[in-house]
């Protein structure tokens, strides 16, 4: 039987696009730095990507389910267009305060519950152990925390607050991206076959070595972009 395999779980509002207040037309998109990057390092190394999204504006009545489809769509759309997929799309459309009719309620999926997370993690056959997840507000790092992810990132910049729980603070997705080419050399060196043998030196040697490919992959992906 194949391992589970791990996740980049991403907010979408604020981590993937710019955050406007409830975005529901391509033409309020305006992509944020280095997402397109960061997905195209995450998935070389090996990584699915999993949208978990809280849609409020669902709720409020402000824009359909299908017109939050029809967005996705689109958005796969740009992801392909770069060589890119994202592996799934969860969204919750319920608020249990601001609701209209059927959408009124509580429901674990919506962050800071972690129902999103589990059911992509049952679905996919993710471990979320090894996953990651990088949002933008207090309830994605509570969701991820409670689901008990390996390592959560929050971007700066829309949180007021001081989030509770562990995670990481950061000013760009690059820093993500970094994180996961750090992690995934640190994780190839334990799984290198004879690593016992070498002497300490030499280990660290091979950590940064393999450090430094990968982040050359990182520039080499960067470079690409036009
Ligand atoms: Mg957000």
């Amino acid at each position: 039987m194949r391992a589970r395999a791990k996740a980049l779980f991403l907010d979408r509002d604020g981590v993937i696009n710019q955050e406007v207040g409830y975005l529901h037309a391509k033409e309020q998109v305006r992509w944020v730095e280095g997402i397109f990057e960061l997905c195209r390092a995450a998935a070389e190394l090996g990584y699915k990507l999993v949208v978990v999204t809280n849609q409020a504006g669902i709720a409020r009545g402000y824009y359909t389910e299908a017109q939050f489809q029809e967005l996705m769509e689109w958005m796969q759309g740009e992801f392909e267009g770069r060589g890119l997929r994202l592996d799934a799309v969860y969204f919750c459309p319920f608020h249990p305060e601001h609701g209209v009719g059927a959408y009124k309620r509580e429901h674990e999926d919506r962050k800071p519950g972690d129902g999103m997370l589990r059911r992509a993690a049952r679905e996919l056959r993710l471990d979320l152990s090894s996953s990651v997840m990088v949002g933008d507000r207090c309830s994605d790092v509570a969701a991820a925390q409670s689901a008990g992810l390996r390592q959560v990132f929050l971007l700066q910049g829309h949180e007021t607050e001081r989030c509770a729980g562990e995670h990481q603070a950061v000013k760009s997705l690059q820093e993500v991206q970094q994180w996961l080419a750090v992690a995934a050399a640190a994780g190839a060196d334990e799984l290198a076959p004879g690593a016992d043998d070498e002497s300490p030196t030499d280990a660290s040697t091979a950590i940064r070595q393999k450090t430094a490919k990968a982040t050359g992959l990182q520039n080499k992906t960067r470079g690409g972009r036009s």
